[in-house]
This record gives C-alpha cells, sequence and structure tokens, in this order.
C-alpha cells in the first residue's frame, strides 16, 4: 500500500481477475422475486451506471454486492475472492466495497474529519495522526478541505455527500457503489457532487453508479446496464445506449427521463 493516498486508485491485488463478477444472482423477498438470474462483471477501473424503473432491483443488487443483502442463489466475487460470510472478513469487505447512499449517512455528532478517520483507525488499523493526514488530502480532493472541524449538519448536502465521499475513499476501496448519490441533493449542488464522482473514475476507481443523470453517464460511463423487474435487460456502451436502446422497455424508460 502506497503512502499517498490515492495516487493511483487501481487497487486490485487480482488484476487479471475481474473486479466484481457476479454470476446467476437471485433474491427474494418473501415471494417477491427481485434479483432474477442477475450477471454483471466490471472490470478494474471500469464505470458502469445503473439504469432502471424504481423497484427494478437495483438498490437490491449494490446492497448484495456488499452483503448489505443476502443473495438466495449465485455468486459474487470482488477482486476475485467469494464474499464472505461474516465477521472480520465482512468489515474487511465493507472497506473493499466503498458504497454512498442517497441519504448521507454521516455520524452527526462527529466532525467530518472524525467521520473519515473511524472507519480507517478502527478497521483498517492506521495510526490516527496519519488517517488525519490522509482525511484532509481526501477533503482536499473533494473539494471540502476548510471543513474538516465542521459537523454535517453545518454542511450543504452537496458538501455532507462530498464528505461521505471522502469517507468511503478513506478506506481505500477497491470498488465504489454509489446508490443514487445526487437525488435528495438540490439541483445546484448535483454537479459538484458528479464531478467528483467525473475525476474518481478519470482516476482509475472501479465504479457502479446507480443513477438517472445520464450526463454523467454520457461523460463517465464505460457502460449502461438498463435493469426492468429484476433483470439486467441491456448492457451497452453509453452512445451506443442512448442512440438506440435495443428493447422496448429502455426506450419506454429513456423517453420518460430525457
Ligand atoms: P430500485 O432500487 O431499482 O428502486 P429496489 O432494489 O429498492 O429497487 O427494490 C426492488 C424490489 O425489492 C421492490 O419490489 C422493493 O419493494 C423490494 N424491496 C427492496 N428492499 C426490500 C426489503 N428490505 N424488504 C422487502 N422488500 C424489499
Ligand atoms: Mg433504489
Amino acid at each position: 500500500m502506497t503512502g499517498t493516498p490515492l495516487a493511483d486508485l487501481r487497487t486490485a491485488e487480482h488484476p487479471t481477475a475481474p473486479m466484481v463478477a457476479v454470476r446467476g444472482l437471485q433474491k427474494w423477498f418473501g415471494t417477491n422475486h427481485v434479483l432474477r438470474d442477475v450477471d454483471l462483471t466490471v472490470a478494474t477501473g471500469e464505470v458502469v451506471v445503473v439504469i432502471g424503473p424504481s423497484g427494478s432491483g437495483k438498490s437490491t443488487l449494490c446492497r448484495c454486492l456488499n452483503r448489505l443483502e443476502v443473495a438466495g442463489e449465485g455468486s459474487i466475487e470482488i477482486d476475485g475472492r467469494p464474499l464472505p460470510a461474516e465477521g472480520r472478513d465482512l468489515a474487511r469487505l465493507r472497506a473493499d466495497v466503498g458504497m454512498v447512499f442517497q441519504s448521507f449517512n454521516l455520524f452527526g455528532h462527529r466532525t467530518v474529519l472524525e467521520n473519515i478517520t473511524l472507519g480507517p483507525t478502527r478497521v483498517r488499523r492506521i495510526p490516527r495522526a496519519r488517517a488525519q493526514a490522509e482525511a484532509r488530502v481526501l477533503l482536499d480532493r473533494v473539494g471540502i478541505a476548510d471543513k474538516a472541524d465542521a459537523y454535517p449538519a453545518q454542511l450543504s448536502g452537496g458538501q455532507q455527500q462530498r464528505a461521505a465521499i471522502a469517507r468511503a475513499l478513506a478506506m481505500r476501496p477497491k470498488v465504489m457503489l454509489f446508490d443514487e448519490p445526487t437525488s435528495a441533493l438540490d439541483p445546484e449542488m448535483v454537479n459538484e457532487v458528479l464531478d467528483v464522482m467525473v475525476s474518481l473514475a478519470a482516476d482509475g476507481m472501479t465504479m457502479i453508479v446507480v443513477t438517472h443523470e445520464m450526463g454523467f453517464a454520457r461523460r463517465a460511463a464505460d457502460r449502461v446496464v438498463f435493469m426492468d423487474d429484476g433483470r439486467i435487460v441491456e448492457s451497452a456502451g453509453p452512445e451506443e445506449f442512448f442512440a438506440a436502446p435495443r428493447s422496448e422497455r429502455a426506450r419506454d424508460f429513456l423517453s420518460k427521463i430525457l
């Protein structure tokens, strides 16, 4: 591991394996079959944007990837390793698979700097001074270096979301999942968050991004995956996908959001 955080975001330990390999994933909530035979392979450094109607299973897929949900059938490998079941390996998985949610989920009673150093010091066992130095580098990177000692409530929504991104990055994740990271933001704050995500993509971070921001998909996605009713219906490069979606479902969906 290098001393400078994020000099290179390509952190694969097994560079010949895909960073994310999902095969035959099935997930039920009771009788509701919400993921239906999902296959998804994401190469190291690849940026995959996932779109689809509400309820199509996008969040559940993300949550299965860091084991916030347990799939019913199928397999998931991150960087060539199957998802661990429990214990210390699970904490390690949550560090490897960074997740940024729609709601920012910062700890309200801790400063921004403390929010960012908590995981590295406790899970990664990085000494406090070093974790703090790295956190300041990350805060600078996401453009809120001056907010280190502020509390989340003193930040705008866009600043909070950028702090949440810095917090995930501080764990040196191998892949970052973003589940509608800008949906809860006031419109004028959307771009400051998307710009940070575009820069992560440019620096080689492997990313799975659930978003309806098609401008982001065009700028940063290597591939767009369209989900409907628990299935991956289409997977194509953004230019191809937006110019000529193959399925009626995708055409219909795009006509509603564009
Ligand atoms: P999306 O993110 O695409 O809107 P979700 O993954 O949130 O879709 O939801 C997929 C389906 O799973 C929906 O039918 C939803 O109601 C259901 N679902 C999601 N989470 C739960 C849960 N914790 N318990 C029961 N059903 C759930
Ligand atoms: Mg969702």
